[in-house]
């Protein structure tokens, strides 16, 4: 079976730091992984370099086989590699469904602005905001700017979606109400690679764990074995 994304061997340096350093793994189609490291890790360095943002130094990023190292960011969204960022940033004048509309017009190849709306409309039944489709995104509070930074991404139509660090902020409750929509997009068959810096976030989601510190992968396998891995162990205490 070919992986759905696979890293070989892949640095960034920036100056003298190296911020990701000789990382590979793969994600299967369907599955749900968890990325977790302190704080500098480079676990958004590493989204940026699967979506673009940045190129490798060395080494390479495969989409299905197809080596997409060098791709700009708008080739990565159109392949289906979406990610949500760390600073959630919706359009602020415009509503909620707006913003939504305006990632179907992107990614999702409506035939006209009103179809595009009304696909916003069924992202935003599905992570339930609904009642706040009108809404300016500006007066979100912070789980439902979260909860729409989720529907934009959706509206991208994902292959394979990187959340990073979507629940920071959010407190229990609210980290259980995303983890349980993180859910349910997994079952709709995408592909989720969920990056954390606390780990029991991702722990009850996660089919898998890796785990990144200075910039390297240091363990890597089932979510209960890897956190009682020493290395790991040592890398979070020390933090
Ligand atoms: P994490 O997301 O795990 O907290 P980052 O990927 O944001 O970590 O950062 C990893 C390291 O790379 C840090 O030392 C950071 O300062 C550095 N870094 C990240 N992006 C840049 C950049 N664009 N320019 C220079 N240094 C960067
Ligand atoms: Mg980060």
């Amino acid at each position: 079976m070919t992986a759905i994304l696979e890293l070989r061997n892949v640095s960034r340096t920036f100056g003298g730091i190296r911020a990701v350093d000789d990382v590979s793994f793969s994600l299967n189609e369907g599955e749900i992984v968890g990325l977790i490291g302190p704080n500098g890790a480079g676990k958004s360095t590493l989204v940026n370099l699967i979506t673009g943002v940045h190129t490798p130094s060395a080494g390479k990023v495969l989409y299905r086989g197809e080596d997409v190292t060098r791709q700009k960011p708008h080739q990565a969204a159109r392949r289906g590699l979406a990610r949500t960022f760390q600073i959630v940033q919706p359009f602020p004048e415009m509503s909620v469904l707006e913003n939504v509309a305006a990632g179907e017009m992107f990614g999702g190849e409506p035939s006209s602005y009103h179809e595009a709306e009304e696909r916003a409309a069924e992202h935003l039944d599905f992570v339930g905001l609904s009642h706040v489709a009108k809404t300016p995104a500006s007066s979100l509070t912070l789980p439902n700017r979260k909860r729409l930074e989720l529907a934009k991404s959706l509206a991208m139509k994902p292959k394979v979606l990187m959340l990073d660090e979507v629940n920071a902020g959010l407190n229990p409750a609210e980290i259980d109400g995303a983890l349980d929509l993180i859910s349910r997009i997994s079952r709709r068959g995408i592909t989720i690679l969920i990056i954390e810096h606390l780990m029991k976030v991702v722990l009850s989601v996660s089919q898998r764990l890796m785990v990144l510190h200075h910039g390297a992968l240091i363990a890597e396998g089932a979510p209960g074995e890897v956190v009682r891995d020493p290395k790991v162990v040592e890398a979070y205490l020390g933090s």
